[in-house]
Formats: structure tokens, C-alpha cells, sequence
């Protein structure tokens, strides 16, 4: 079985399904992430309540805690958070580089040596020494097991100067290159195989870019996945990016956005250009701050408007977040209650937004997937934005 059948396509929007050893993913799909192996605050009961297809777990945080030889016992992350469904992680590479904040980003990045063998690099919990190499990530990917992994690299963003932008591009092929090689001697032990995914850097560079998705398809990953700082912002910046190399996109291959942002107009510039699937965190954040997600028929459509704070409702709205939604929260509770439930820091606020906004961003998903299929997606990015 393929790893990726391609349904239809629209322009370069395309709907398909990933196949997996855990059941398929419909595509586009929005990949909710849990970082420590849990969806913060939802169980898996209700991300699939909400729609939710797979779930991304970090590799960096699950091999400082709980540790690979936990993890291992549990026969890796998906069983250990009783989630029976398709699963992805990311490298490591990433966080080791650039964690959490600006600020601590950079101190960070200061506390991290980059060799040609790997990234050594202090936990961010007791300051403890390790080094990352990319037999290392295919080992510990290996242990977490789950279906879909990532290709070891180092992101260029926030590398000073060309020059050092040039040599982490460079080391990125070759760190791929021993990453493909380590999960090729890894996938004849097991019974599940597991697709690896290349990662394509190059930000918004046509040359860089192409020479990476070039490199990616010649050492033939089964999958390829789009990194790097101009994934995760602005929707404009996203799609410049993506311009570099939508056209020499494989039809037979599935394609992940690492971390994608930009609310709506960034998801939908992204399968405008290919994008299969992409995973984002900031939905359940923003969600524990207390933004939630808006439907067009609520007011909220892209630019900025689609979100509301919850802090700004009526103590007495009785109205559901949104009129159209049919989420657990939605059906259940009153604006007035969630934003109780927030002014007093209970729990269950964050909680019952986080429903709502992955519930949000699988609807989405879904309404994209259904106009890609009856030729309508352009109509349907055109409506949303209109309202
Ligand atoms: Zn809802």
C-alpha cells in the first residue's frame, strides 16, 4: 500500500489519504500536537469527539521526560496515552535549536555547539548535557514509534549571517543523508514500519529551496515535510515560500507543514499550494489564554478578525462561543460561563476552549476537503474571506 493516495486535486490544492499501521488520515488535516505526549488538557476520547485524524508528539521532550526506557516499555507514545490513531514526531531538531520564548530562544541557541556529529545541547529542566545526532532522533523516533517521523536538521532561522545559514543548509543534506540511512537499518526489525519524512529548508529562497526538495526526492523519502521560520508566520511570507516549490511537488508523496501559522489565511495559502497536512500549537494555546476560534457565520473571518477573547463576553451571555458550532463546549456552555470560568482561573476554561478550537480547526479541515473535491475550494477560501 502506498503511503499517499492523491483523491483530487484543484489547482495545486489537493485532497488525498495518508495510510498508515493506524488507520488513515483524510487530507488536508490540521495534526493537533502533544508535546509530552498529551494534547494539553483533552483526553483522547474527546480529540477524537472533535474530529482529530492524528496526534504530533516532540521528540525533544519525550526523550528528557519520561525517557526513552520508559517510553520503550509502553511500547512507545501512542499506547502510553492511549491514542489508537495515526501518529507523526518531529526531530528534536528544532527545539534543541530554538525553545519556547524569543528571549530564552536566544539563550538557548548560545547554550547549544553544533558539530558536524550532532547538536550538543543543556535539557531545559536540569540543565543536563546531551547530544543529539540523527541516528540518535531515528533511534529515539524508533522507541516513540510512531508511524510518520522526521528527518534530522538544523533551522536555518535565526542564523546571523548567509555564510552560517549557508553551512547549516549544507549539514542539513548531510545530517538527512545519515538520518535516511539510520531508519533504513532501524525499519528491518519492525513490525510497523514507519514513514520518514525529509525536511526541506531554504526559507523563502528559491535556489536554497529547490536545491533542498531537489536533495529530498533524490534520496526518495517517503514523505516530505516543509520546515523553517517562514512556515509558522506571517500567511503572505508562508506563501512566498511555498511559491519556491509548489510546482515540483510530487503527486505520490504527502506534504507537512511544520508548524504552520497564520491562522486561516495561512492554512489556506498552504493547501493552495500543496500542503497536505501541518501541525500548529498555537490553536490549544491561544485556546488557555482564553482566544477562540470564529466561524464566518460568527463575525470572524480571516485577517485577524477570526478569533474573539473570551475575557470581553457578558458575565450573563447566555449564547453558545459560536452559533454554528458543534463542539461539546458549544452545545453545553454559555459565553458567560466560560468567561467565569477564565476571570477565575478554573481549569476547566482552558479545557472547554481547547475543545472548541481544535473542534474549529477540524471543521475547517473538513470544509476544505469536501470544496477540494467538488472543485470549490477556491470558492470556499473566497467566502471566509468575504465574511
Ligand atoms: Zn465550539
Amino acid at each position: 500500500m502506498n503511503l499517499f493516495t492523491l483523491k483530487h486535486q484543484e489547482g495545486f490544492a489537493r485532497a488525498g489519504i495518508i495510510h498508515t499501521p493506524h488507520g488513515e488520515i483524510q487530507t488536508p488535516a490540521f495534526i493537533p500536537v502533544g508535546t509530552q505526549a498529551t494534547v494539553k488538557t483533552v483526553t483522547p476520547q474527546e480529540l477524537l469527539d472533535t474530529g482529530s485524524q492524528a496526534v504530533l508528539a516532540n521528540t525533544y521532550h519525550l526523550y528528557l521526560s519520561p525517557g526513552v526506557e520508559t517510553i520503550r516499555e509502553y511500547h512507545g507514545f501512542a499506547p502510553f496515552m492511549k491514542w489508537d490513531g495515526p501518529t507523526f514526531t518531529d526531530s528534536g531538531g528544532y527545539q534543541v535549536a530554538f525553545l519556547w520564548t524569543p528571549k530564552e530562544a536566544k539563550e538557548r541557541s548560545s547554550q547549544v555547539t553544533i558539530t558536524e556529529e550532532g547538536a550538543v545541547f543543556r535539557s531545559h529542566i536540569d540543565g543536563s548535557k546531551h547530544l543529539l545526532t540523527p541516528e540518535k532522533s531515528m533511534e529515539i523516533q524508533d522507541v516513540l514509534s510512531a508511524d510518520i517521523i522526521m528527518a534530522f536538521d538544523q533551522p536555518l532561522s535565526q542564523l546571523s549571517t548567509r555564510e552560517k545559514q549557508k553551512d547549516a543548509f549544507e549539514r542539513t543534506m548531510r545530517w538527512e543523508t545519515r538520518s535516511h540511512a539510520r531508519w533504513t537499518e532501524l525499519q528491518k526489525t519492525r513490525e510497523h514500519k514507519q514513514a520518514l519524512y525529509g525536511v526541506v529548508q531554504g526559507e523563502t529562497d528559491p535556489i536554497l529551496r529547490r536545491a533542498s526538495l531537489d536533495f529530498v526526492l533524490r534520496l526518495d523519502f517517503p514523505g516530505i515535510a516543509i520546515g523553517g521560520s517562514t512556515i509558522g508566520s506571517d500567511p503572505q511570507i508562508t506563501a512566498d515560500a511555498l511559491d519556491t516549490i509548489v510546482e515540483s511537488l510530487p503527486s505520490g508523496k504527502p506534504v507537512h507543514a511544520l508548524g504552520l501559522g497564520g491562522g486561516p489565511e495561512g492554512i489556506f495559502e498552504a493547501v493552495k499550494r500543496g500542503v497536505d497536512t501541518f501541525d500548529n500549537t498555537s490553536v490549544t494555546r491561544m485556546a488557555r489564554t482564553g482566544l477562540l476560534f470564529l466561524f464566518p457565520e460568527d463575525g470572524g473571518g480571516i485577517h485577524n478578525k477570526f478569533r474573539s477573547d473570551v475575557h470581553k463576553f457578558s458575565p450573563t451571555d447566555m449564547a453558545p462561543i459560536s452559533s454554528v458550532c458543534t463542539c461539546m463546549t458549544c452545545k453545553t456552555f454559555s459565553r458567560g460561563y466560560i468567561r467565569h470560568l477564565f476571570v477565575n482561573n478554573e481549569l476547566l476554561g482552558g479545557r472547554l476552549a481547547s475543545i472548541h478550537n481544535i473542534h474549529y480547526m477540524n471543521t475547517l479541515m473538513e470544509a476544505i476537503r469536501t470544496a477540494i473535491l467538488q472543485e470549490k475550494f477556491t470558492h470556499l477560501y473566497d467566502n471566509w474571506l468575504k465574511k
